[in-house]
């Protein structure tokens, strides 16, 4: 595989220049949806973690990992914080979250434009926790029409803690976000630098390329399927051709009902050959590679409360 989004332990790794003397942990943390991937893609320069319009797209936790000038941040891109916790997936999704508030150096929290709600209240008893500084920001403001609305706000929630900061972003438009990034960035600490300069994510490739055929589907399901749906990578296989590299990759959605099978696969087929030429054309970038992918549907009943299934399906955080 010659791809350098390659899984690699973290180890203490010196930096090539003299320079290289700063790094920190910084966690995106807020409710589902309100736009943590998206930023995260944002400050990383590329597309790590996968975003969708549907609550709940992020499961694992996923580290952005960006070396600049000597400073090396490290973001935790965490699944959102839920209150019930009646399946094994969301119990998982709540450890995984909350453990990303231990050994970090700043929290990024991200809220919904206006919105304040109780999820947003269980996500501030957990940053209030973090011992470290907590930045707010206010994503989506492309959005927000009456804007004379958003100081009022700002003041109010500037009221819910001792925040560091307190900033209005676009995390898509990118308005803010060197501002924010600056902000950031003064918060990282003298350190030796965990990861190797070129390294972008802790996540192994084949964890990626999974990642991006499960954002398609639920890009092209919208509403029609609830998110319990997963992705196996049954082949990765790397190959040189006189034409250049080609990438063999094999996946498996799996969804829970037959129902679900015939509607990702739609109408004669179409709808999964959507979703394959999109997840190809982004894996190609990714990867810097043609890529041939094969896709199956298959039906796994009740996975998503199965603690076993889910630990042999790889998420088995502990
Ligand atoms: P997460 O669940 O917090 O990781 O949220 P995502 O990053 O997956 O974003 C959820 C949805 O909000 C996606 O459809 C994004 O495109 C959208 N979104 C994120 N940031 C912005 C923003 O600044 N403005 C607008 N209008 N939409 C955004
Ligand atoms: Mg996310």
């Amino acid at each position: 595989m010659t791809s350098d989004v390659n899984a690699v332990e973290p180890s203490a790794h010196e930096g090539s220049s003299e320079e290289s003397n700063r790094c920190g942990y910084v966690a995106i943390v807020g409710r589902p949806n309100v736009g943590k991937s998206t930023l995260l893609n944002h400050l990383i320069g590329q597309k790590l973690s996968i975003t969708s319009r549907r609550p709940q797209t992020t499961r694992h936790q996923v580290l952005g990992i960006r070396t600049e000038q000597g400073v090396q941040t490290v973001f935790v891109d965490t699944p959102g914080m839920h209150k019930v916790q009646k399946k094994a997936i969301n119990r998982y999704m709540n450890k995984a979250a909350t453990s990303a508030l231990t050994g970090i150096d700043a929290v990024v929290f991200v809220v919904d434009r206006l919105t304040w709600n109780e999820e947003d209240d269980l996500v501030l008893e957990k940053v209030k926790g973090a011992r470290c500084p907590v930045i707010l920001a206010i994503n989506k403001v492309d959005k927000i029409s009456d804007k004379a609305k958003l100081m009022p706000h700002l003041e109010t929630l500037s009221g819910k803690m001792d925040f560091h900061a307190v900033i209005p972003i676009s995390a898509q438009h990118g308005h803010n976000l060197k501002e924010l990034d600056d902000l950031i960035t003064h918060l990282i600490p003298e350190g030796i630098h965990h990861f190797p300069e070129d390294q972008l994510t802790d996540r192994s490739s084949r964890f990626l390329a999974a990642e991006l055929v499960r954002e398609k589907v639920m890009r092209q399901l919208g509403d029609e399927l609830p998110y319990e749906i997963t992705v196996e990578i049954e082949e990765f296989k790397h190959e040189v051709r006189p034409k250049g590299p080609l990438l063999t990759i094999s996946a498996l959605i799996l969804v829970e009902r037959a129902g679900q099978k015939a509607i990702v696969i739609g109408d004669r087929g179409t709808r999964l050959k959507q979703i394959g030429q999109d997840a190809r054309k982004d894996m190609e970038q990714m990867f810097d590679s043609k890529v041939m992918l094969h896709l199956w549907v298959k039906v796994k009943a009740g996975w998503s409360d199965d603690e076993r299934a889910l630990k042999s399906l790889g998420y088995d955080h502990s």
